[in-house]
């Protein structure tokens, strides 16, 4: 078999690097014209893969020259990397950026940026050329590593630059990074989507999917534990299905045995699983590794086989429940949490009554509830039998109790007992307080110094509160 071009591109890097010589020039001489070093700020939309996308853009603005601004307001180039999965998303990018145009007006030197997925659809860049012409620069998710060569045709350009790719093959990720913690990273081991759930644009915007070359993921996640990462997240739209298109394929679980062998790296984690995907090596490789979390998030989305039929999910709910049961079996202590959407085209009080059956059954530690929101270009957009919105709303807060009280209960039977916890950060609400990541997803916040930041410690889970704990920590 054929595989993509799927190890790192040294030539295309080798050139961006170039390309961040050339912007560093411009970047240096606006910082002479402003008398301070100019200061850009990302704000991003979406998802994990997308903010790992930002932690790039940020790390090539800081190798230029910028310097990071906490907000809009304070910066001289304003990046946005979007997501076009829900309509609101969208929404709320136009109605920032009618407010970014007010900013820019007072301060003409200013750049605006768009990437992500939302400028993969052609009504957005329409929409953009035509209203939004005080935008500098948009790509899309495609050509995202030439974020430096763009730069500069920005800063060389008097107008609005748009460079939007259909697809690529290429996989170029040897290029500057700004991460967000010092202590955790996410790495991407694979892009793109080739289930075509019949809801979902992301295989449209992200096109098909193509892995990485095991041997360079390795190698990043061996350069992140020597720069002190101890956790990272391995990032995908369907991990389940790694390393298929490779030229010597190689599982996701395979893969997973190979990242546990890096020294440093202490926990693993890894989304998302579509569950026709999830092999039982998979569950072998969790259920003996001491690094693999113990959290799986496994997005059912609907209760019903007909509803799951009409979104293309290719399993049934049995499956699914056997599937559940398989990896609660193996991994007693595990916490499963899921995606559910409410509303999809069709959708009966009978079907809304066999997806709060599964929250019950399965008993999610949490689910993430969705509305439906009908995105242009997708199968179910065309589908007939829209429900009324008011219909939407009440099953949605009905299935929203089910799932709380779910959760509520699943939480509270971890109360009183020691977990090792990961300090990721001062409390927002109360600075004497850390807060702490258990390896199954749940938070828990006690007092602590913030000199424990990025290390574990075991903490005795004392309250409850729902979804969090409050602690002590043991020595
Ligand atoms: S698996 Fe389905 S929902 Fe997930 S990204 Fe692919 S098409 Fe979208």
């Amino acid at each position: 078999m054929t595989g993509y071009t799927s190890t790192n591109d040294e030539k295309e890097s080798a050139l961006q690097r170039e390309y961040m010589r050339q912007a560093a020039d411009y970047t240096e001489r606006l910082g002479k014209k402003l008398g301070r070093k100019p200061r850009y700020c990302v704000v991003t939309f979406g998802c994990q893969m997308n903010a790992r996308d930002s932690e790039k853009l940020s790390g090539i603005l800081e190798r230029i020259g910028y310097l990071p601004a906490a907000r809009e307001e304070d910066a001289d180039l304003v990046v946005y990397n979007t997501c076009t999965v829900r309509d609101n998303a969208n929404q709320r990018v136009y109605g920032r950026l009618g407010y970014l145009k007010s900013l820019k007006s007072k301060k003409p030197h200013m750049k605006i940026a768009l990437c992500g997925c939302m400028m993969q659809e052609q009504n957005v860049i329409d929409r953009i050329r035509e209203s939004y012409r005080f935008v500098d620069l948009v790509f899309g998710t495609h050509n995202l590593y030439k974020f430096a060569q763009l730069l500069v045709s920005m800063f060389e350009s008097g107008g609005m630059i748009v460079d939007i790719w259909q697809e690529t093959d290429r996989i170029v990720e040897d290029l500057p990074v700004s991460r967000k913690y010092p202590y955790k990273s996410g790495v991407n081991i694979m892009f793109g989507c080739n289930n075509f759930c019949s809801y979902c644009i992301v295989p449209y915007v992200r096109g098909r999917e193509r892995s990485r070359d095991p041997d360079e993921i390795l190698r990043e996640i061996e350069a992140l534990a020597a720069d002190g990462v101890v956790e990272v997240m391995l990032l995908g739209q369907n991990v389940n299905s790694y390393g298929r298109n490779l030229k010597h394929p190689l599982s996701f679980a395979r893969l997973l045995r190979r990242v546990e062998q890096i020294d440093g790296v202490r926990r693993i984690r890894f989304m998302t699983s579509h569950p026709k995907d999830l092999s039982e090596e998979l569950i072998d490789v969790m259920k003996d590794s001491s690094k693999i979390c113990r959290h799986l998030h496994l997005p059912l989305q609907a209760g019903s086989d007909r509803i799951l039929r009409a979104m293309n999910r290719r399993y049934t709910r049995e499956q699914y429940l056997a599937l559940t049961d398989r990896i609660k079996t193996a991994m007693p202590d595990i916490s499963l949490t899921t995606d559910l959407i409410v509303g999809f085209p069709g959708e009966t009080a009978e079907d809304v009554a066999q997806t709060i059956d599964m929250v019950q059954r399965v008993e999610y530690d949490n689910a993430y509830t969705f509305l439906y929101s009908k995105r242009t270009g997708t199968p179910a957009a065309a589908m007939p039998d829209t429900v009324p919105a008011e219909t939407v709303r009440e099953n949605f807060d009905r299935l929203l109790k089910v799932v709380q009280d779910t959760a509520r209960k699943r939480a509270a039977r971890m109360q009183g007992q020691v977990m090792e916890a990961l300090v990721e950060e001062v409390n927002e609400q109360d600075g004497s307080l850390m807060t702490g990541r258990l390896s199954n997803n749940m938070l828990v916040h006690f007092p602590a110094d913030s000199g424990l930041i990025g290390r574990f410690v075991d903490v005795s889970l004392d309250v409850c509160h729902g979804f969090y704990y409050t602690g002590h920590i043991v020595s």
